[in-house]
């Protein structure tokens, strides 16, 4: 009776243990996706300004494209292709 009593208390004991440290861990969890959260919103907050790519007329956040002088492309390929193309109607116009 008294070996019973005493496993049941150790596996009492194991299931509390068991049962904080999950507490502790979930709770260590959730904090750190709060966290996570907050410094997201907050990146998007800075991210948000979207502009349109002067060439292809293409959406993007403005973090993610090219600014030439007042012109804004959504990479260097159209920045040049752009150029390009006020190049050659320059030219034909003179
Ligand atoms: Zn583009």
């Amino acid at each position: 009776m008294g070996r019973i009593l005493l496993v049941s208390g150790i596996l009492f004991l194991v299931w509390m243990g068991y049962r904080f440290l999950n507490n502790t861990w979930s709770a260590r969890v959730q904090e750190v996706e709060r966290r996570a959260r907050k410094k997201n919103t907050s990146q998007t907050k800075e991210v948000e300004q979207i502009r349109a790519c002067t060439y292809c007329n293409v959406h993007i956040p403005e973090n993610e494209g090219v600014y030439e002088q007042k012109h804004f492309f959504c990479s260097y390929q159209h920045l040049d292709q752009y150029n390009e193309h006020q190049k050659n109607t320059h030219n034909k116009q003179s």
